[in-house]
């Protein structure tokens, strides 16, 4: 699998102990397929299991989560804080709330945290946490009981110095607000153990916008530098309808291309006109309803049920914004032949990596996650330091180093591609330059 021995044997070991994990297998293998040659430099890794220390995760907490719903009834679900690596700073990544939510996707989104959080140059370790309870049909007063009783076990972890937590899927604004409010009860303390909190007690501007809007300046500064373009009159389809889907809907409209098709897990939407946004947030963020309600009220754009649909739509751009593996070998095939030039990842992992090397291979721009994405977890890097200096900048100012961020990224990973001989492989660039700082941190900490 690998050329390096080494590595051969650190994997092989790696899948014996973590067995029935294959989205952090996953995860893992394309790491050390892209930082090989990274490693075969350096015969001391070997000897300092440097390899074999970075896969092993600092600390895992599991805890149950007991709470009561509307009707009185106990419900149970299970929690969890990867505590990944703390080379380069405090752990730093969001909670998630789904009900596919387990001890394999937690593992992988802190792994990829580790080396995200070190391409933003910001200092931040990398983790990650959620639980299996499903947010969806749940009423505003059993979210802020969840919560309440997830914070009453996460809050002995966690800590401004120590691992600070956001946002991911079905974690927005409402829930960290919940969170932070049970955080300060129960240590009776205010301080940013939390990023993604509200604007009224400790947040940033820009924070909301953050991943979708830096998505897109990853995505100009790669256009123009591989394929001298911009988004000026492309077609852009991007797939979810949260967070990150809209932000860069928004983001991507204003420079100049047309979104035509957003989704959720039920099914997509595609609108030839380009997707009227105010109608969205109205449906996802006020009524927290389903996507399919837009077709209801826009003429001329159709609902297609079934999520995966939608990368048959033809464009110039895709955007996979809703969750880790949505976008197969044979959705990237579909997607070259109808000549897409971009895709760039909004979600984790969202692209199987058979369907990124294809993507690559056929000098199609491709902006991995971690680089990609980074820009909401580099504007609460933001955050974190406003709350420590106890002062607010503005949106401007916010939005401007989130630019400088996403543009010194790209750059950044483009510089170790080039290094590796193709300058379209972003993914073995990211990955390089990211685990660098890392590995650096992790030999100069000693063991
Ligand atoms: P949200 O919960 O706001 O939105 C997720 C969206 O994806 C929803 O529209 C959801 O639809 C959709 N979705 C989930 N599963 C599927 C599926 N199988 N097929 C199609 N659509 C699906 O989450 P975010 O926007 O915050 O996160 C999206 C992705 O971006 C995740 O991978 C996350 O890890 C990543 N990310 C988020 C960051 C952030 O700042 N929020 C930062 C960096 C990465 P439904 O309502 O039907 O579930």
């Amino acid at each position: 699998m690998f050329r390096s021995e080494y590595l051969n044997n650190v994997y092989n070991d790696f899948l014996k102990k973590n067995p029935a994990e294959p989205e952090y297998q996953q995860a893992a293998l394309e790491i050390l397929e892209s930082i090989e040659p990274y490693v075969m430099k350096h015969p001391e890794f070997e000897e300092k299991k440097l390899i074999e220390r970075f896969l092993e995760p600092e600390r895992v907490v599991q805890f149950k989560v007991v709470w009561t719903d509307d009707k009185g009834k106990f419900q149970v679900n299970r929690g969890f804080r990867v505590q990944y690596n703390s080379a380069i700073g405090p752990y730093k990544g969001g909670l998630r709330l789904h009900p596919s939510v387990n001890a394999s996707i937690i593992k992988f989104l802190g792994l990829e945290q580790t080396l995200k959080n070190s391409l933003t140059s910001l200092p931040m370790g990398g983790g990650k946490g959620g639980s299996d309870f499903d947010p969806k049909g749940k009423s505003d007063t059993e979210i802020m009981r969840f919560c309440q009783s997830f914070m009453t076990e996460l809050y002995r972890h966690i800590g401004p110095d120590t691992d600070v937590p956001a946002g991911d899927i079905g974690v927005g604004g409402r829930e960290i607000g919940y969170l932070f409010g049970q955080y300060k009860r129960i240590r009776n303390e205010f301080s940013g153990v939390l990023t993604g909190k509200g604007l009224s007690y400790g947040g940033s501007l820009a924070r909301t916008e953050a991943t979708g809007y830096g998505l897109c300046y990853f995505t100009l500064e790669a256009l123009k530098k591989l394929k001298n373009t911009d988004f000026n009159n492309k077609t852009v389809v991007i797939s979810g309808s949260g967070n990150v889907a809209i932000y860069a809907t928004q983001k991507a409209t204003a420079l100049g291309g047309k979104v035509v098709a957003l989704s959720d897990s039920n099914g997509y939407i595609y609108d030839p006109n380009g997707i009227n946004l105010d109608v969205v947030k109205q449906i996802k963020e006020v009524e927290r309803g389903r996507i399919k309600e837009y077709v209801n009220r826009v003429s001329g754009a159709t609902y297609t049920e079934g999520s995966k649909g939608i990368w048959s739509i033809k464009c110039d751009i895709a955007l996979p914004c809703a969750t880790q593996n949505e976008l197969s070998l044979d959705d990237a095939k579909l997607l070259v032949a109808n000549g897409v030039v971009a895709v760039c990842e909004g979600a984790n992992m969202p692209c199987s990596l058979d369907a990124a090397k294809y993507f690559i291979e056929n000098k199609v721009v491709f902006g991995p996650a971690k680089a990609a994405n980074a820009g909401g977890v580099a504007t609460s890097g933001l955050e974190m330091s406003q709350n420590s200096m106890r002062l607010s900048w503005s949106f401007e100012e916010v939005d401007e180093k989130l630019h400088d961020i996403m543009v010194n990224i790209f750059n950044n990973s483009y510089k170790e591609a080039l290094e590796e001989g193709n300058e379209f492989d972003l993914l073995t660039g990211a990955n390089i330059a990211g685990f660098k700082k890392v590995a650096e941190a992790m030999l100069l900490q000693g063991i």
